[in-house]
């Protein structure tokens, strides 16, 4: 069976007739053949997209209608929460456990942006003359969303569920390696009764169905999360009708451990931000910057702890970690690798692909870094942490802003006032305090520098879905008397 896509309300095989094959990373099986789209089906749903905003009436609907569509969704998404989580962890293949937290928190967003949209909106102004000035917040149109493969179902969530809360009708595109969930929660839009043509999805490659979207002036915003350099290509594509933009992309974010905490506890942190998600996390604590005098010990407890951590199919109840998403980004994880120990950075653990079928990667963990080095300064989206070290704040401070990126960052220490003064000065976006990796619904998402454009989520999230209008209302009934009469 090959799996559809669904444009203007019908689900579609690709005009071409090409197919695509889905792989589980964990076993390197097929596991579904998907329809391939190219420019012709990305141009229908673009245009069908543009006819139910413009003529169908879908901008015109209440927002509480679409508050109770988006509720339906979540309603749904929850009581499927099993089957979903079950066919990310084997597209992605991400543990079992990962897969349902990004089900449950992905319900929590259509919940949030239906929740948002009967909220009080806009603002009025007082203003020098007898005018009611005022502003409301308008639907930009048809938006394009183009997603990763990290997160396939959340990814997706963050960026459908404002858009299709504030009124605009959307062209959706997964990840061509990852489209299985988003296939599924489509087919729960058309349950639930959203109008033909509002959402589409759109099967298929960056540089063909990516591409037009980025590139059609009947796409009013393009919203896209992924890596820096495709960022960049959809940020010239937009260029041509100047329709907004949105961008999350990557990161090489520091995690900053002073030698005032509890070790134990750091350690754990640090695991986590680094090898949840198989390091496969654009906000990841890649890089883990220690302070001289708990250096070595540190590095001692954190490597005793990485080699337990079981490396396995996602379905498998032990596993903590699973597979790389591919065998061409296992090979790009891997001679990041080469690229460490050809700069002279020590290997304290692992560093090599795991003897079984499936793209695994052992936790890796480098030492003796120094900040130039290309490993220091570039994205692996890998199982690979690199340790630097710090004498004081002011280094800290110094290493953990030097890279191009900003997207995300993390202090543990016990000096409360010290964690306040070293996360203000952190150029990123995303930021804790003796934690790493929580965030929620509810707080925008976005990166500094390299990192991004915009936010996505919270409230942020939902106005970077909107226009904002500015309405005068002239109070008196006279004329304005700026020209002479006669
Ligand atoms: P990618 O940039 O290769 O692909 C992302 C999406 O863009 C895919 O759907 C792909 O098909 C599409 N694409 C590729 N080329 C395109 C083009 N020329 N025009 C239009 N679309 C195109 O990224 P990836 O490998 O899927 O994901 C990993 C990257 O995503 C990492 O760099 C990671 O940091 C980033 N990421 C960022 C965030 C964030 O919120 N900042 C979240 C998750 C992932």
């Amino acid at each position: 069976m090959i799996e559809k896509m669904y444009i203007d309300g019908e689900w579609v095989l690709a005009e071409s007739g090409e197919t695509r094959e889905i792989l589980n990373p964990a076993t390197e099986k097929v596991i579904a053949t998907v329809t391939e789209g190219a420019e012709p089906d990305a141009f229908k749903a673009i245009t069908a997209a543009r006819r139910a905003f413009d003529h169908d009436g879908w901008s015109e609907v209440a927002a509480l209608e679409r508050a109770r569509l988006l509720y339906a969704v979540a309603n749904k998404l929850e009581e499927r929460a099993e089957e979903f989580a079950e066919l990310d962890m084997l597209d992605n293949g991400k543990p079992l456990r990962e897969a349902q937290f990004d089900v449950s928190d992905a319900v929590g967003c259509f919940r949030y942006y239906a929740g948002i949209v009967s909220k009080p909106q806009g603002q009025t102004y007082n203003v020098p003359d007898a005018m009611q000035a005022m502003v409301v917040r308008e639907p930009i149109g048809v938006c394009g969303q183009i997603t990763p493969w990290n997160y396939p179902l959340l990814m997706a969530v963050w960026k459908l569920a404002p858009a299709l809360a504030a009124g605009n009708t959307v062209v959706f595109k997964p990840s061509e390696i990852t489209p299985l969930s988003a296939i599924k929660l489509f087919a729960i839009f058309e349950e639930v009764g959203f109008p033909k043509g509002v959402c589409n999805l759109v099967l298929g490659a960056g540089p063909t169905v990516g591409q037009t979207i980025a590139a059609s002036h009947e796409v009013d915003k393009i919203a896209f999360t992924g890596g820096t350099v495709t960022g960049r290509k959809i940020m010239e594509a937009a260029t041509g009708n100047l329709k907004k933009i949105s961008l999350e992309l990557g990161g090489k974010s520091p995690n900053i451990v002073f030698d005032d905490v509890d070790l134990e506890t750091a350690v754990d942190w640090a695991l986590f931000a680094i090898f949840a998600n198989q390091g496969q996390v654009c906000s990841a604590g890649s890089r883990l910057l220690l302070q001289e005098s708990i250096h070595d010990r540190f590095v001692e407890l954190l490597v005793d702890r990485a080699q337990k951590i079981e490396v396995g199919p996602g379905n498998e109840p032990n596993s903590e970690m699973g597979p790389l998403i591919s065998e061409a980004h296992m090979n790009k994880v891997l001679k990041y690798i080469q690229i460490g120990l050809a700069e002279g950075a020590t290997l304290a653990c692992g560093g090599k692909r795991i003897n079984r079928k499936g793209y695994f990667v052992e936790p890796t963990i480098f030492t003796n870094t120094h900040p130039e080095m290309q490993i220091v300064q570039e994205e692996i989206f890998g199982p690979v942490l690199v340790v630097q070290k710090f004498k004081d704040e002011g280094e800290a401070v110094r290493l953990a802003n030097n890279t191009i990126y900003g997207l995300a960052g993390a202090v543990f220490t016990k000096d409360g006032a010290r964690a306040q003064r070293i996360i203000r000065k952190l150029r990123a976006g995303i930021t804790w305090i003796n934690a790493y990796h929580p965030t929620y619904n509810e707080a925008p998402w976005g990166g500094y520098k390299q990192s991004g454009i915009g936010r996505e989520l919270g409230t942020f999230g939902y106005e970077a879905y909107t226009e904002v209008k500015q309405i005068n209302i002239n109070l008196l009934d006279e004329p304005v008397g700026w020209f002479k009469r006669e």
